[in-house]
C-alpha cells in the first residue's frame, strides 16, 4: 500500500489566516483538528511532514500599502505568522518558508526552503518522495499554487479534500481551483479514504 514514498504537506495553517487574524479564511480553524489526524497518521508510518509558513518581511509589494494586493499578514516573527496553536506539528516537521522577497509575491510552497536555505523541490528529491499529500490554506491561492507546482516538478498529488479552506473572493474560487487541481492530474481523497486505503 505504501509502495510510492509518501510525505504531507501543511500549507499555511498560520494565525493570521484564521478566524481573527489578519486576512482570515473562512472557518479556516474547522481544518484544524482535521489536519491533526493526517499528521498522526503520517506519523504513524514513519513518512515526513512539511509545512509551509507565509513568511513576509515587513515591507514588501505583496502587500497594499506598498501597491500589492493584500493586507498586512504574516510577518516575520510576529504572533499572526505563528502557526494555528491548535496545530499538532511533531518535532520532526519541516518547516518551509515563503513569500520572504521584498519585491515579488509567491504563492506556491515551491517557492520556498527550509531554514538551511534547500528548496522544497530539493529536499522532496533528497527524502525520495514521489507523491505528495497537500492540504491547508487557502484552497484557491497557496494550496492550488502548491498543488499545480508539485504537478509541474513530476511529483503525484492527493489534495486533501476535507482538510482545506478557500478565500473565495468571488464565489467558487475554491470550487474553480479544485477543478483546475483535478484537471492538471491532482487526485482528490479524504481522511476516511485514506485511512482504510491504508490499513489494508
Ligand atoms: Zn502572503
Amino acid at each position: 500500500m505504501l509502495k510510492l514514498k509518501k510525505a504531507l504537506l501543511i500549507v499555511d495553517l498560520q494565525i493570521d489566516f484564521c478566524p481573527g487574524g489578519r486576512l482570515a479564511v473562512p472557518q479556516a480553524d474547522k481544518i484544524v483538528p482535521v489536519i491533526n489526524k493526517y499528521i498522526k497518521l503520517f506519523s504513524k508510518n514513519k513518512l515526513p511532514i512539511f509545512a509551509s509558513r507565509d513568511w513576509h518581511p515587513k515591507k514588501t509589494s505583496h502587500f497594499k500599502k506598498f501597491g500589492g494586493r493584500w493586507p498586512l499578514h504574516c510577518v516575520q516573527n510576529t504572533k499572526g505568522a505563528q502557526f494555528h496553536p491548535k496545530l499538532r506539528l511533531p518535532q520532526e516537521t519541516i518547516i518551509i518558508s515563503k513569500g520572504m522577497s521584498p519585491q515579488k509575491d509567491s504563492y506556491s510552497a515551491f517557492d520556498g526552503e527550509d531554514s538551511s536555505g534547500q528548496s522544497l523541490y530539493n529536499l522532496l528529491k533528497i527524502l525520495g518522495i514521489e507523491e505528495l499529500y497537500v492540504g491547508g490554506l487557502a484552497t484557491d491561492y497557496c494550496v492550488k499554487e502548491t498543488v499545480l507546482g508539485a504537478l509541474r516538478k513530476g511529483f503525484k498529488v492527493r489534495v486533501l479534500l476535507d482538510a482545506i479552506k478557500g478565500v473565495d473572493i468571488k464565489k467558487d474560487d475554491s470550487k474553480k481551483a479544485i477543478q483546475e487541481m483535478k484537471i492538471q492530474g491532482a487526485k482528490i481523497i479524504t481522511f476516511k479514504e485514506l485511512e482504510e486505503k491504508w490499513s489494508t
